[in-house]
């Protein structure tokens, strides 16, 4: 094998082939903006798809996230709690509120937020007079968080949930869509995730009221006068009415690439998990994970290899894996927050990202590409027998 081989990439886009039906029509009647048919089709689809009342259709997850947290009344000083072992992204939008985080570490059953550390930090925090205004809870990797017992242990304290759903559209959780059981749940559309509008996100929820007061924002909080006036802060954070005719047409295959994201886990399981040192993500009990990644860690010492040099050797065979994300307690922009670890002598965030490896999981990886990774992979590490 050798670099010049056909890159593989970790999760590209798959369009299902009704995209362009939505965008021409689009095209065709000059609704290239403002919002328009798409939009509130796309809103209305996805609502119904994941069962909530309303949803609203962003130019990103993040400004999901940024006005779930506005709604919530989160301000300068407050707390926020947010799952540690998470993209950037998560986290971001309280230092954009002037609010200050709090990291809570992963449990090793779902690799989401751990209750038990959840409930310290609340104990400690009450103790102190200081509750959170809210606790962001992320699916990671297309699985739910057990979100019944982190929901029952913030219902104790009044504190409401936002469920960032940016990586489980599709998944569900005790028979819910993910993404559904908290005051507010936030999708994203990027390229990566596991269906794309190029770049978007929707915010839902059974709160009208709050989603309507969040659409005043997102569409720079113009009041209700005849010239442009402005009695409160806004935000440019809506969708066009072209990328979400993308929406559309990527709704209709979700279940498909739910199915060939997991399709491609089975196989990489069935492939590899033979090999001593090679642990994949669990999928917990609660729910069924889309598999939006296939995870898996690998120990160094049995392996022969870390994560971080397998993750390199790839990239020499063209090939894309990425680590687990960083926790964010260990970046740099959020090093001097609070973290509670999962025991007190045991950070699991911190150990999955020493560990963890994100494979190839495009749903549209061609049974051929995913052979030539796990080969790859059959090759560098080794394993009994070899
Ligand atoms: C992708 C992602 C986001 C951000 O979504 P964007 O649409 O890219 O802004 C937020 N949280 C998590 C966990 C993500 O993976």
């Amino acid at each position: 094998m050798n670099s010049f081989q056909k890159r593989i990439y970790l999760s590209p886009p798959h369009m299902g082939g009704h995209e362009k039906e939505f965008v021409e029509k689009a095209f065709a009647d000059n609704w290239i903006a403002p919002l328009g048919p798409n939009v509130d089709s796309f809103e209305r689809e996805l609502a119904d798809y994941v069962k909530v009342q309303g949803a609203l259709a962003l130019s990103s997850g993040t400004a999901a996230i940024h006005l779930a947290l506005r709604l919530l009344e989160v301000g300068a000083g407050d707390w926020v709690f947010c799952s540690s072992l998470t993209f950037v992204a998560s986290a971001n939008p309280i230092l954009y509120q002037g609010a200050v985080p709090v990291f809570i570490d992963s449990e090793p059953e779902s690799w989401n937020m751990s209750p038990g550390a959840l409930k310290q930090a609340l104990k400690e925090a009450a103790f102190d007079g200081k509750l959170p205004k809210a606790v962001i809870v992320v699916n990671l990797y297309g699985q739910s968080a057990d979100m019944a017992t982190i929901i029952e242990i913030c219902d104790q304290y009044r504190i409401p949930v936002i469920e960032d759903a940016a990586e489980s559209l599709g998944a569900t959780y005790k028979g819910k869509a993910s993404g559904t059981l908290g005051r507010f749940g936030i999708y994203s559309f990027n390229g990566n995730k596991i269906i794309t509008t190029s770049g978007g996100g929707m915010l839902v929820s059974d709160d009208l009221e709050s989603l309507e007061k969040a659409r005043f924002w997102a569409t720079q909080a113009r009041d209700a006068a005849k010239h442009y006036q402005h009695s409160d802060l806004g935000y440019n954070y809506r969708l066009s009415n072209i990328l979400a005719g993308i929406g559309r047409g990527q709704l209709k295959v979700l279940e498909k690439r739910v199915e060939a994201r997991r399709s491609n886990f089975n196989h990489y399981f069935s492939r590899l998990s033979d090999i001593d040192g090679i642990d994949f993500m669990p999928e917990s009990v609660h729910g069924k994970s889309t598999r939006w990644l296939t995870a898996l860690t690998i120990d160094p010492i049995k392996c022969g290899i870390s994560a971080p040099q397998l993750v390199e050797l790839l990239e020499k065979q063209n090939i894309e894996a990425r680590a687990v994300w960083k926790p964010m307690h260990l970046q740099p922009l959020y090093q001097n927050f609070s973290y509670y670890p999962h025991q007190p002598d045991q950070s699991i965030s911190g150990e999955l990202f020493e560990k963890g490896i994100c494979l190839p999981s495009g749903s549209n990886l061609t049974s051929t590409d995913r052979e030539r990774v796990i080969e790859c992979i059959r090759g560098i590490v080794k394993g009994p027998g070899k």
